[in-house]
């Protein structure tokens, strides 16, 4: 059963901010997510009663500190329905994900005249590590490009595969417009042609089931705190035949097998691409916020994200100059918007005096933007905890900022 008063006291945050006066409307989850009591916890009691350094220890708690990450690491495997636990590697997030991918995987191969495939709504993330390595290799970034609505135009990017083409990198769920993107459609296009795919799903592993082994995707990045698990941490998925024939990312410590002043040798997968200690706590953390999200479901959480969507839609469409960026048939939980010609920074500022916590700016796609032709949006995503009368006191705001402008 779907609780939403039992979702929102298991937040501290949520919590305390629905006691203030204005009550706190945080809709700034594509940004982060706040934290549920079950991962602030299990973070403590890592720091409380389990820490260790990890692989190396001989020690009970060495022991117990390499099982709680190594379990954390069995926990993203299930949530992605990887084939091989060594697949998972943790990293920093999303953005650390993908320029792994750029500089070990792509920069060894990709040569003068290659092609790398993004789409227009990309996270600066996935989009300036390509663009980089495009410009040091002499090969060119091809923009699959959107239409009005913010769906990607599949006849323009089926054209554009061809045996130039390197790598295909595509956001599954835009942070800016909240299309879902159809991914299983436009991997399976890029894979008949033997065409590497990396998918960012940053925004979307908190909202749906993602099977990669099913999606067959070659990569899968995505960062723990959009997902209610600590700042610091995520994942990279990677098929083993990829992982195992790339270079290492960073050199130090865990990561090598033999080292020796001349020449060294480095660790098996995943451990080749952890150099240095990890981001433990996180793990552990990322493994707790995983247990949540399962315990609730993703059906039932993509459910009461589709209902706030549906509602917010229908409300913020019923005022008078309102305008919202991104319509797309598939979409999710985000709802990108301009109101008459207020600058989105300055609503931002009113609806903080009404306590609703919202985005305003690029959010991180400045040639998206530039595409709809506007500065940028204000943006008020959803989570878990998230309810109507948190929109129906955004509209009100918005009522407001119509009020004083
Ligand atoms: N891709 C998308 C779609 C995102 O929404 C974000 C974060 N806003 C990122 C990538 C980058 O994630 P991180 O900052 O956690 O690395």
């Amino acid at each position: 059963m779907f609780q939403i008063d039992q979702i929102r006291t298991t937040f501290p945050l949520i919590n305390q901010g629905s006691q203030q006066s204005p009550p706190l409307a945080y809709l700034d989850n594509a940004a982060t997510t706040q934290k549920p009591l079950e991962v602030i916890q299990r973070i403590q009691a890592y720091y409380e009663n389990e820490n260790a350094n990890i692989h190396r220890g001989i020690y009970d708690l060495a022991r117990q500190a390499t099982d709680d990450y190594e379990a954390a690491r069995q926990k993203a495997k299930n949530l992605l329905n990887a084939a091989k636990t060594e697949e998972i590697i943790f990293t920093r997030g999303t953005t650390e994900s993908i320029n792994l991918v750029a500089q070990s995987f792509l920069d060894a191969q990709l040569k003068a005249g290659d092609e790398v495939v993004i789409t227009a709504m990309e996270h600066h993330s996935n989009l300036v590590p390509w663009q980089m390595l495009c410009k040091k290799r002499g090969a060119s970034l091809k923009i699959i490009p959107v239409n009005d609505a913010g769906e990607v135009i599949l006849e323009e990017y089926r054209q554009m595969l061809n045996d130039k083409t390197r790598m295909v990198a595509l956001v599954h769920i835009s942070n800016s417009l909240g299309t879902i993107n159809p991914i299983v459609e436009m991997t399976q296009l890029a894979k008949q042609k033997g065409i590497p795919v990396l998918i960012d799903g940053a925004q979307s592993v908190s909202h749906m089931e993602i099977d990669v082994q099913a999606l067959d995707c070659d990569f899968f990045a995505f960062s723990g705190h959009k997902m209610y698990a600590p700042t610091g941490i995520g994942v990279l998925y990677g098929k083993a035949a990829h992982l195992n024939a790339m270079e290492p990312y960073q050199y130090g410590g865990e990561m090598i097998r033999t080292v020796g002043y001349e020449e060294s040798t480095f660790n098996t997968l995943p451990h080749k691409f952890e150099a240095g200690t990890p981001n433990i706590a996180g793990a552990i953390g990322l493994g707790a916020a995983i247990d949540f999200i399962q315990k609730i479901g993703l059906p039932h959480i993509h459910q009461h994200l589709d209902d706030l969507l549906q509602y917010a839609t229908e409300k913020l469409g019923n005022i008078q100059g309102l305008r919202l960026i991104g319509t797309a048939q598939q979409k999710t939980s985000i709802v990108s918007f301009l109101l008459d010609d207020v600058h989105p920074h300055d609503m931002g500022t009113i609806l903080n005096e009404s306590g609703v916590a919202i985005r305003a700016g690029h959010h991180c796609t400045m040639p998206l933007m530039r595409r709809f032709g506007i500065p940028g949006t204000a943006r008020a995503s959803f989570a878990v905890y998230n309810t109507k009368a948190e929109i129906d006191q955004l509209a009100e705001a918005l009522k407001k900022v119509q009020a004083i402008f």
